[in-house]
Parts: C-alpha cells; structure tokens; sequence
C-alpha cells in the first residue's frame, strides 16, 4: 500500500489493520520530488523468481550502464527506477545461482554508489548496505522480532531496542529466531556520509555509536574554539543549529538564549525547489524577539550554509531587531560541491561557498563575521577516523569515481570493482 502525501494522510488505523503477515517493508520518502504513486516505495517488481519487494535509500552513479546491460538480457522497464534496476539484477542472478543470497551478492557487486535495501522475496526479509556505509542502516530487536530502519530513531518509536548497525558490505537476514549475517564484501575504508551528523540525522540519532546530539554539541564546541568572538549572546538558528549553539555557548562561555522563534507551519526551506519560494518562506519562518536581541552583540549559529538565502535573511532579521553587531558561526566546513551520493546538493550553483573566501561569504551574508569549523576540526568533533567517511561536499574528493568530477584522489571503477572482489 502506497500514496503521496504524508505518512498520516496515506495510512490510517483502518488501512493499517488490512496489512496482514508476518513481515513488511516500508519507505518514507523525504527529499526526492515525486509526482506519480507509481515511483512511491515500496517497488513489488514481478520476476521469472516471482515477485520482490524492495525499498531502498540509493544514489546508484551507473545505473544507467546497469539498465542499458539488462535492456540487452531482455528485461522491460516499467518506471526505470533505482529499485526496478535492483529487482530485475537480482532476479537475473537468481536464475544463475538459485540462490538469493548468492544474487544479492552479485547484485552489491554491480551497485556502484551508496545503498542501503530492505527486500522480501518469498517472506524472507533481508537488509543490505552497502561496502563503503555511506548512509546509516542499523538493527532492533522487537518484542516478536527483529527491524532493519535507516535511523534508530525508527527503532525508538517502535519500542525496539537498538542491536547495531549494519556492517558496511553486509547483508542481513531477519528469521523468527535471530538476525543472520552475511559479509559479503569488505572494504579497507568506509565512507560515512560525515554530513549526516551535521545535518541530515535527526538530533536524537545513533549512528556508530556515536550521538548524534553529542557530536554536534562537539562541532559547536570546536567551531567556536577556532573561531573566537566577542559577543554578548549565542542564538541558535532554530532547530538546525541549536545542538551545535549549546556547544558554542558551553565553549565560550557566552550566554545561549533563544532570540528566534521558529514558525513550525512551514516547511524546510532545504526541500523547496523555487528560489521564490524559499525566500517568500524564510521571511515566514523565523522571527526575532525585539527585546532580547536590541543592543547586543549576537552570535548567529547554524549547522551548515547551502544556498545562504536563509541565513542572509537571518542576519537581515537579527539586525532590524536592533542587534549591534551580527556574527555567524556555522558547523561544517564551506560546502564546496555537489553531493553524488544521495543528498540533493546536486551543482555549485545551488551552493554558496564555492570560488569565495570566508570574508566575502560574510559580504554577501551581510554579517559582520562568519566562521566555519575546520574539515580537521570536524573529523575530530565526529570522532572516526577521516579515512572512513565521505566528505565530498567540503572536500571535492569523492569515495567513488563520479561523472563529472575529475580529482586526482578519486578511484576509477575498475579500482573500486577490484577492490571489491572477495
Ligand atoms: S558528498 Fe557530502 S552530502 Fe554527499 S555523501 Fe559525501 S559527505 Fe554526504
């Protein structure tokens, strides 16, 4: 069962009621614009196996080499989706091998990009991430069985206790009686998309055992630490920046208050795609108390900058309010490029940093001062080794050789492919 609009609109207790079985697969989708129930998730794709249920979190880079191999072996595309791509490579081995996992296996060889997939195939259940971990995936323990979810916050509001998270490379089976391990392929180096625990997670999050409130209070910390300033007040950009602010404000021992008030009827700006939209809805969403802000000197703080519309509105805002001077602090490094891997940053032109120095981002912002957290300074704030994360956005260097993007650090495929065998 499957619809657009949101979960409450879509699911109610009586529709729920009607799922009857013993396993299930679900998706929520969140940034990617979707027009037709067609291209919604879960996929049940009919095979010469019978049919698959697959829903999956991905950015496949050759998925278009994979579907112009499968049109070749005869198989017809209905949407053309990530998901179908999936289905019918694994429906293919399984005519080879017999075998799903065997076809799994195959399939993750193939894959080139991040993946994290929920399948059922015959009332199995399987969970599967991808070699490099670019996105979360983690396993619970209900009180009748066992969960995949892409955050443990899923885990949380099923009452389910968090177990761990899914090796990169591995696939995992859910039975009645236990979860099955399957490590299919090994990688030296992970790559952990590092922009989860800036901003994509939501802040009550585990990811690697990390705290993801925890690490952004630790971004907050190091970023104030390396970019001192006198201030009267902290204010946190509400909600994006107030983990990182409470890290801020414990480090400089600068008073944190709440000087913006967020209106929680509009949406995130970050998933609208017209610039007048965005800037018609910045101007709506967050409002500035008068009498706190009036005669001081404030420090702005923000998990990251994207496109810089709101945050310039912002400082605007904090300043009409009678601030005296506006400084701004932010979490992550400068994003610089696009994001290949899933996350919809897809050029530089939708970006603020790239080609600018920190002053003139302060010019077009029109703050008095901007700082952002060191890329050295955010390895250390997330705490794992810089090796194993992908921070492609503020480094140009990508895990995994993308079109478009030529760096000397990236791997070719047949690298990454070679790499990968085993
Ligand atoms: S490029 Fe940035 S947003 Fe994309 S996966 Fe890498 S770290 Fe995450």
């Amino acid at each position: 069962m499957k619809d657009l609009g949101l979960v409450s609109e879509v699911f109610d207790s009586k529709s729920i009621k009607k799922l009857k079985g013993k396993a299930g697969i679900g998706h929520v989708n969140y940034t990617k614009k979707i027009t037709s129930r067609d291209y919604a998730q879960p996929h049940v794709v009919s095979t010469s196996v019978g049919e698959i249920a697959l829903c999956h979190n991905s950015a496949i880079i050759n998925v278009e080499d994979l579907k112009r191999d499968l049109r070749i072996k005869g198989h017809v595309f209905l949407k053309g989706s990530e998901g179908e791509v999936m289905a019918y490579l694994i429906a293919d081995e399984m005519e080879r091998f017999h075998d799903i996992l065997k076809a799994i296996k195959a399939m993750m060889r193939k894959l080139v990009g991040p993946y994290c997939i929920a399948i059922v195939h015959e009332g199995r259940v399987f969970g599967i991430r991808d070699p490099y971990g670019v996105r979360p995936f983690c396993i619970g323990e209900l009180t009748n069985g066992f969960a995949v979810v892409s955050e443990s916050v899923g885990l949380d509001v099923l009452d389910a206790k968090l177990l761990r998270d899914v090796i990169p490379g591995e696939v995992v089976e859910l039975t009645e009686n236990g979860v099955e391990s399957h490590q299919m392929m090994n990688r030296k180096n992970k790559a952990l998309c590092f922009f989860e625990y800036i901003y994509i997670a939501r802040t009550d999050s585990k990811i690697d055992d990390r705290f993801v409130y925890e690490v952004r209070q630790r971004l907050g910390a190091r970023c104030g630490k390396e970019n001192p300033v006198d201030a009267e007040l902290v204010i946190p950009v509400p909600d994006s920046g107030r983990s990182h602010a409470y890290g801020l404000a414990g480090e400089t021992k600068i008073p944190l208050v709440e000087g913006l008030i967020k209106n929680r009827y509009v949406y995130r700006t970050f998933i609208m795609p017209e610039q007048r939209t965005r800037d018609i809805s910045v101007r709506e969403k967050i409002n500035p108390i008068v009498n706190i802000i009036r005669g001081k000197k404030v420090v702005l703080v923000d998990d990251s900058i994207v496109r810089g519309t709101t945050m310039r509105r912002i400082v605007q805002a904090v300043r009409s309010a009678g601030a005296k001077e506006v400084h701004v602090r932010i979490g992550s490094p400068p994003l610089i490029a696009p994001c290949y891997l899933g996350v919809d940053l897809k050029t530089r032109d939708q970006l603020m940093a790239p080609g600018k120095t920190v002053e003139e981002i302060g010019e077009s912002l029109t703050a008095d001062s901007v700082g952002y957290i060191s890329i050295d300074g955010a390895v250390d704030a997330i705490d794992k080794p810089k090796a194993d994360l992908c921070m492609g956005c503020v480094t140009g260097k990508y895990p995994v050789n993308v079109p478009f993007e030529s760096h000397r650090f990236q791997k070719s495929l047949d690298q990454y492919k070679e790499e990968n065998e085993g």
